[in-house]
């Protein structure tokens, strides 16, 4: 038959490739390199690890990156696989030995039977007769392809950079200090006047915050990525704040429009909004608070507003150069593209973040592509598990833009269990007493694992796996 074409050799797609193959059909994996480079690849191998060599924690117990490396590897994941056998120490985390890791793929893929790896760039759309093709081009997708993309998806659809506020899980706000409001209790569509979180900053606190922007250490740009224009209506808020002292205060922490009820009688002299990230609700993001300071600076920085003193962060800001689709907008529950479903996408160009998260996108990819070709139903996985986390919030877990107003907010993402659905209800101790504290956020997340375990048994028809065991 007809083979599944397959654009992109790094993490997504040779993952994806590995699970067409495996499901019995003939694939073209279609790799540019090494006849054409991108600014971060050095090799010519497939599934290079472009950066550091961690697939991070690999605790599947406590840890939704862990849960999701042993759910992959349920499903036969090459990258896993691969992962594994080119092991290095590095404690919890899975670290590999980079060279041999990606050996390992390709050698994987160029031995297997179904598959054949085609090195040439795909320069625009790719050829009408392919009736079936997965994009996982990454976030260094070659421009020619990107441009055709753009032009199915339109211009605001496909973005070349992420400006990334930082994302706090709600239950860490401490709604004594912050309380919800809408800027003149709007309703915009389907919301409710009351959408986000603000938390107050008086005269002197305003002023401490400022000059620690200021002074925050910053990554640099790399040298690609400060040559491209992209500036517009994206400031990094440090730069804002270098601007001058009342610059905040007239953008994105004006105070306008807003009384604080634990303390009415007082004008707040500045306020930090946030809002609501995912549908569930279970995280807000801190309106434009997109910055380029390291990840600690922003969290000594950011705990010092009124409200977030401990907030834990689902992540953190930044600014790089990304291609990536407004998913949940463009993208079917199956990964394909709305506007021409013979196109399906995989990878960080989903807005997903992150080795694990592109491969575990591909592997998905791959799946549907593959259930699509033999005419097979595939039940949707459960949104309970980090795979169907991970896809939801993809595909349409997300709030949209038309739901909250403003300017677009999908934005790339780790996994992380603020994206899985809350559990029924608390764990409680064996005793039947309340926890707390530490014990209270392990005996949830061992809750969540478990559940995500079982969820997955049941969608692959296995007996269920042992608890926090692989
Ligand atoms: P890639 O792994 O980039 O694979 C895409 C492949 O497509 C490439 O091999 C490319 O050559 C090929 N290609 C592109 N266009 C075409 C075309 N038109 N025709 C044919 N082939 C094409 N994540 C982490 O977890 N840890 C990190 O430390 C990390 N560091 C990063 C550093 C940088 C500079 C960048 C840009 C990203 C980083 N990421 C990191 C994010 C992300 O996890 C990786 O980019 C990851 O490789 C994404 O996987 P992918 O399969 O989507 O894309």
């Amino acid at each position: 038959s007809n083979p599944i074409h397959v654009i992109g050799g790094g993490l997504a797609g040779s993952e994806a490739a590995w699970q067409i193959a495996e499901a019995g059909l003939p694939v073209v994996l279609h790799e540019m390199r090494p006849l054409r480079g991108t600014e971060a690849h050095r090799t010519e191998g497939l599934a290079e690890l472009v950066c550091s060599n961690s697939f991070r924690s690999d605790d599947a117990e406590l840890n939704a990156v862990g849960l999701l490396h042993q759910e992959m590897r349920r499903l036969g994941s090459l990258i896993m696989r691969a992962g594994d056998a080119n092991q290095v120490p590095a404690g919890g985390a899975l670290a590999v030995d980079r060279d041999g890791f990606s050996r390992a793929v390709t050698a994987a893929l160029d031995a297997h039977p179904l598959v054949t790896v085609a090195r040439e760039e795909i320069d625009g759309l790719p050829p009408a007769a392919w009736d079936s093709v997965i994009v996982a081009t990454g976030p260094l997708t070659a421009p020619g392809l990107a441009e055709g993309i753009r032009g199915l998806t339109g211009a605001e659809a496909l973005a070349f950079f992420d400006a990334i506020a930082p994302i706090v899980h709600r239950e860490s706000i401490d709604m004594g200090v912050a309380w919800f409001q809408s800027r003149y209790d709007k309703a915009g569509p389907g919301g409710t006047g009351a959408d986000y979180i603000n938390c107050p900053l008086d005269r002197e606190q305003y002023a401490a915050f400022v000059a620690a922007l200021v002074a925050g250490e910053t990554t640099a740009f790399k040298e690609w990525e400060a040559s491209t224009p992209y500036f517009d209506g994206c400031l990094p808020i440090e730069v804002m704040a270098e601007r001058g002292p009342e610059t905040l205060r007239h953008g994105p922490m004006k105070p306008f429009g807003l009384t604080n009820p634990h303390n009415p009688t007082v004008k707040a002299y500045a306020i930090v909004q946030l809002r609501q990230d995912n549908a569930l609700g279970t995280l807000y993001n801190m309106v434009g608070f997109q910055t380029k300071l390291r990840h600690a600076e922003q969290v000594r920085i950011f705990r010092t507003i009124p409200g977030l003193e401990r907030a834990e962060f689902a992540r953190l800001g930044g600014l790089h150069r990304n291609t990536y689709l407004d998913s949940p907008r463009l993208l079917d529950a199956t990964l394909r593209l709305r506007a021409a479903p013979r196109l399906r996408f995989a990878g960080q160009i989903t807005g997903c973040e992150g080795y694990v998260e592109s491969a575990a996108v591909g592997l998905m990819a791959g799946r549907f592509a593959a259930a699509e070709r033999q005419g097979r139903a595939l039940a949707p996985l459960p949104p309970t598990t980090a795979l169907g986390a991970l896809i939801a919030h993809i595909t349409g877990g997300h709030v949209s833009t038309e739901e909250v107003g403003g300017p677009r907010s999908f934005q790339p993402m780790n996994v992380n269990f603020g994206l899985f659905p809350p559990l029924d209800c608390a764990p409680k101790a064996p005793d039947g007493k309340r926890l707390r504290g530490t014990e209270k956020a392990q005996a949830k997340k061992r809750a969540l694992t478990d559940r995500a375990r079982a969820d997955l048994s049941a969608w692959l028809g296995e007996p269920g796996l042992p608890a926090a065991a692989e």
